[in-house]
């Protein structure tokens, strides 16, 4: 007899997805998840999924999730997924949170905390919402996929479409580390190199999917990736033992995992599966050279404006603008959060720091986490007795060719 892989063993009975609908976080129409659907046609806004958090709160048993197999897909009632058969798995979620005791004490902060993403396959947490959106995209039957990238995503997604048997196109910056262009490629996709940034690679995947039909995962384009990314606020949660930190410091391009890890908390208040309802303070961090986020934060705007000439040597937050830019801003208001800009030199500095004292070599988006923190606690915006997490959300070892090197 061959051994079934363990993920599919806990699915022997039961509801596997409590998944209900699509809702539009703009304008709240309503679609169905058994058709494909992008964002709202009506008013442009990313779509939300919605579950019956009713029925999960009489089926699942918080305290047993905690000893499945399956890591992300440990969770799958709340997942969009109805069929195991088709999760594409390569090990995702589950990452380790790490106490940082070295980095606190010389801070005087001894409840500083990262949860390290790095260990995710393809070296970024891009794993998470990839496998989610592919294998839903292989539950609705579709056969090719596109995205733009800053990197992460695209080698993602690739690696999750070659084991589901989708065909993957991307589109990337020219100026992409080599590591995000490689494993595109050893996965097999197709990569397209563009003279530009991700929002120029945006336009062109657009073009090419309209034109040939391929479906387009870019970020919130698609309802699915911030539910593999949400899974990360379900995971602390549990590691807290259902009583969340105090803060937490996210490094901030599209905005996926902010606005799932926020979707997540809210979804947790009304399973009671939380022994605490006090939310975290939801901090986003970019850089100075792409800082939309941060700009509109502290106008008090509702969306971002389009930031030109970006520029950063952390890759993944050279977004000039994300599609969810209104869900970002509302969720860092909703949760008294702030909005944090860091210099490539601190980033370097802060990775290096990581490296020294803890023996952590984060991505230059995790290590920018750190960086803010230090603005932080100048500021007086954090307290000593506060949990705090930092996000380290990929590995450093991915970005040698930029190593050190402001851009
Ligand atoms: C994509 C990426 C980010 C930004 O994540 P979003 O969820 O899109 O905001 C941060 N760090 C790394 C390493 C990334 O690849
Ligand atoms: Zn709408």
């Amino acid at each position: 007899m061959h051994a079934k892989p363990a993920i599919n063993a806990a699915f022997n009975s039961g509801t596997v997805s409590f998944i209900v609908e699509l809702e539009c976080s703009g304008c709240g129409e309503k679609y169905s998840h058994d058709e494909i659907h992008t964002f709202c046609p009506a008013c442009q806004s990313p779509l939300l999924v919605r579950y019956d958090l009713e029925a999960v709160h009489k089926h699942v048993d918080r305290d047993a999730v905690r000893w499945r197999q399956g890591r992300m897909w440990r969770w799958h009632e709340l997942l969009p997924v109805k069929d195991p058969g088709n999760f594409v798995f390569l090990g995702e979620g589950d990452t380790p949170l790490l106490h940082l005791p070295r980095l606190g004490k010389e801070f005087g902060y001894p409840y500083l905390f990262v949860k390290d993403e790095s260990s995710n396959p393809t070296g970024s947490f891009k794993a998470r919402g990839l496998a989610a959106a592919v294998s839903k995209a292989k539950e609705l039957g579709i056969k090719k996929v596109i995205i733009p990238t800053a990197g992460n995503a695209g080698g993602a997604m690739a690696a999750y479409a070659a084991r589901a048997g989708i065909q993957a196109l991307i589109y990337m910056p020219k100026d992409t580390q080599r590591s995000n262009i490689e494993e595109s490629r050893i996965a097999g996709a197709e990569v397209v190199l563009v003279d530009g940034l991700i929002s120029d690679a945006a336009g062109m995947a657009g073009e090419k999917a309209r034109a040939e039909g391929w479906f387009d995962l870019s970020t919130f384009k698609e309802p699915y990736r911030t539910e593999g990314k949400k899974v990360m606020g379900y995971e602390l949660a549990e590691t807290f033992d259902w009583n969340l930190p105090d803060v937490i410091i996210y490094p901030t391009g599209g905005g996926t995992g902010l606005v799932g890890m926020w979707k997540a908390f809210a979804e947790l208040e009304p399973l009671g599966w939380l022994s605490n309802t006090k939310k975290p303070r939801m901090v986003a961090v970019q850089a100075d050279g792409c800082a939309p986020v941060i700009k509109a934060f502290e106008t008090g705007a509702t969306f971002c404006d389009f930031w030109t000439n970006a520029h950063t040597m952390a890759s993944g937050l050279r977004v000039p603008k994300s599609f969810a830019d209104v869900l970002i801003l509302n969720d860092l208001r909703d949760s008294k959060g702030t909005a944090v800009a860091v210099s490539d030199a601190a980033i370097i500095e802060a990775q290096s720091q990581f490296g020294r004292m803890e023996g952590i070599f984060p991505a230059p988006e995790g290590a920018a986490t750190l960086a803010a923190l230090k603005i932080l606690i100048q500021q007086g915006w954090v307290h000593p007795e506060e949990r705090i997490v930092l996000f380290n959300t990929g590995l450093g070892l991915k970005y040698l060719d930029r190593l050190g090197q402001a851009t």
